[in-house]
């Protein structure tokens, strides 16, 4: 087979067409080849006359020409009408515009087969079509067949596909093996050579199945494979628990969960290993990811290291460096708090005892990676809701030319499909257990005419000493109208709860003023907050238990569930109220069913990707990573799981593909990149 083949190769694609094809990302013969259909088109079935009926106005079969006249046609030149019969007999009337030189072929008597998707019928009964094609024979006229329908673009129509998929099939034939033998084995994969035929030209429905199947596999493993082989290994051993990390523990309120315990060995195994480690932690919003965050800090600079954390904003960095000094300072753990409004004398003493080395943790916000700033020994960086950081952030660290290790932490649990292919790159410790005595958080539906119940709910919840979040939309950036809404209805509020103290917040407030709120609110002097989606991430206050979202129709999935987390940290009880307006759309409404539902926020991540699709999911890593084109990432999971176990094996077995039986791989792999 050689890849060197252009399109232009086919008969009938020239210049504009190609330009067209680059469009849909076909450029050689084995492009056409690797191209997969959309759907197919089943021609095996001879449609009759009879079998038509308006929803499918379709024939394919054969006809006889009975009889033919001519008219002038209205608008201009000469009209053939043929008038055939099919096989039992029924008539259908040909009408060929300005194309009266048909009357030489469509000899009296002569038998064609005709396909037509456009046959009308008249209220005489009388069957006619003006778009329609003959052949000679049935297979020129794809009769008996399953035909290839291909995505279109410009000017290109099906014809012209189906002719470059049949014309590339033959010319490459046959097509080498891209897996080894061992794997077509065990999998029952079809060989390669019968998987490109096949996914164009099936012969039945299962030919279709078992094509796609070869191929998408091929596509994971590939994929799986080419990551898993950049990615340098290292053995892992398993340290015991420091006596530092002893006394943080024996310091909690409450015990480790497993999972906790289970991450945290991870981490530090990893950290010891002697290569950088990157490293995902995932948890649910409120599974604890920051205590196990902090013991394996204090795992790092028990070894004399430095360790910085990173969140995604001020208010959160200072929540982090707070919870971070109750817990760490009696340890005797240095800790530091930078953000860019961290200025002056006081600047430069930080910056210079991070330099030196006298402080052991910092906490702050992208600030921490700013120009003037260097470590003297930063050997981990944790990054809080990575989500939230751009490529570019994530870029700047390592530009730093640190060998650091990585630890990333999100609340937007990744699909298993995505976490598989996407972040095949890191390891993955997850949170599944939620810490002991939680109980899930109720949601409830609100439409606007039961607002008053709502109301009258959250007030008892105040009488407990209980506090809430109501939470409005950042319409735009502007947030000039969503303003203008919180604050109107915090008067409202007011209103209503006449006595109880509240504050108003959201990004336009200066930083001071967003940090003196939250610790009123943390210390009870504030009792509810009314609030843009500045509360979204991270934010933790045990005793609020009610969370009211105005407007939930207009929030993505992720956003409600990061909003609806702020509730449910502690064991009491906790209430979520999506309120909404009347006319929901479609997916607004598919997406509150799925949040009244489940708490799960792994089942509200699938239901998210099958809403929105991958693309928008995997934000920056999507380039490069997702052009799948066989495989995919909502439906395959069985698929993507058999690829990265073999992937797996083959990258430990035989690292450098050096063997005959791998031979096949390390082809495929060169010619991907
Ligand atoms: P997230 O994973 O969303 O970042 P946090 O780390 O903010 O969650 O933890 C949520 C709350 O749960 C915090 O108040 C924390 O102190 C508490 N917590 C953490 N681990 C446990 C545990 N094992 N048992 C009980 N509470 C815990
Ligand atoms: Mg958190």
């Amino acid at each position: 087979m050689s890849g060197q083949g252009r399109i232009t190769d086919v008969p009938g694609i020239g210049k504009k067409s190609a330009a067209e094809l680059d469009v849909l990302g076909i450029h050689t013969l084995l492009d056409m080849v690797r191209f997969p259909p959309r759907t197919y088109d089943d021609r095996r079935d001879e449609r009759l006359l009879s079998d038509t009926s308006p929803e499918n106005p379709s024939i394919a079969c054969r006809i006889t020409v009975l009889s033919h006249s001519q008219f002038p046609s209205k608008r201009s030149g000469m009209t053939l009408k043929a008038v055939c019969e099919d096989d039992e007999g029924r008539r259908i009337e040909l009408l060929c515009f300005n194309r009266p030189f048909l009357k030489d072929m469509l000899k009296l008597g002569s038998s064609w087969y005709i396909t037509s998707s456009a046959v009308e019928r008249g209220r005489n009964g009388v069957y006619s079509t003006a778009s329609f094609e003959l052949k000679r024979t049935k297979t020129e006229a794809g009769i008996g067949r399953i035909l290839p329908v291909y995505p279109l673009t410009g000017s290109i129509t099906e014809k012209m596909l189906r002719n470059a998929s049949a014309f590339a099939l033959e010319v490459l034939s046959p097509f080498p093996d891209e897996l080894p033998e061992g794997i077509y084995q065990r999998l029952s994969l079809m060989h390669h050579d019968d998987a490109y035929r096949k996914i164009h030209y099936p012969s039945d429905d299962n030919d279709i199945k078992e094509a796609r199947r070869t191929l998408a596999f091929t596509e994971l493993f590939l994929m799986e494979l080419s990551v898993l082989r950049e990615r340098k290994g290292g053995e892992k051993n398993r340290g015991t628990i420091t006596t530092s990390e002893k006394k943080l523990i024996a310091s909690l309120p409450f015990s480790l969960t497993d999972d906790q315990l289970k991450a945290a060995m991870e981490i530090r195994s990893d950290l010891d290993s002697g290569t950088p480690m990157n490293r995902l932690l995932q948890g649910d919003v409120g599974s604890g990811k920051t205590l196990v965050a902090w013991i394996v800090a204090l795992h790092e600079i028990a070894k004399g290291h430095q360790v910085a954390f990173m969140a995604p904003t001020e208010l959160l960095a200072r929540q982090h460096a707070e919870g971070a000094s109750a817990l760490l300072s009696s340890l005797g753990i240095r800790i530091a708090f930078l953000t860019g409004n961290v200025k002056g004398q006081g600047r430069r003493l930080l910056l210079e005892s991070l330099r030196n080395g006298t402080t052991d943790l910092v906490v702050g916000t992208h600030a921490l990676f700013s120009e003037d700033v260097s470590f003297r020994n930063l050997k981990l960086v944790i990054i809080d809701e990575q989500h939230r950081f751009g490529v570019q952030q994530r870029e700047a660290l390592k530009a730093k030319g640190m060998e650091t290790s990585i630890l990333s932490m999100t609340a937007t649990p990744i699909p298993r499909t995505l976490a598989l292919t996407l972040f095949a790159d890191l390891d993955v410790s997850t949170l599944h257990t939620m810490p002991s005595g939680r109980i899930p958080v109720r949601t409830y539906l609100v439409s606007d005419e039961k607002r008053d119940d709502m109301y009258k709910s959250i007030a008892v919840e105040f009488q407990r000493g209980h506090q809430a979040y109501f939470v409005y939309p950042r319409i735009d950036d502007e947030g000039e109208s969503s303003l203008r809404d919180v604050t109107h209805m915090h008067e409202v509020l007011r209103n209503k709860y006449p006595g109880i103290p509240s504050a108003l917040i959201h990004s336009k407030l200066p930083e001071e003023e967003k940090i003196r709120i939250l610790h009123d609110f943390r210390e009870k002097k504030i009792m509810y907050l009314v609030a843009t989606s500045v509360v979204e991430v991270g934010i933790d206050i045990p005793d609020a238990t009610c969370m009211v979202i105005e407007h939930a129709d207009i929030f993505g999935l992720a956003a409600l569930h990061q909003l609806r987390g702020r509730v449910g940290r502690s064991t009491l009880p906790s209430y979520c109220f999506l309120v909404f307006g009347r006319a929901l759309s479609q997916e607004a409404k598919a997406r509150l069913s799925v949040m009244k539902e489940t708490n799960d926020g792994f089942r509200i991540a699938e239901k998210d990707l099958e809403i929105r699709g991958p693309g928008e999911i995997a934000g920056d890593r999507q380039s490069g990573f997702l052009k799948l084109r066989f495989a995919s990432l909502t439906s395959d999971l069985d698929l993507i799981e058999l690829a990265r176990a073999e992937a797996e094996r083959i990258a430990k077995e035989d690292p450098g593909l050096l063997s005959l039986e791998n031979a096949p791989v390390r082809k495929a792999l060169k010619e991907k990149n």
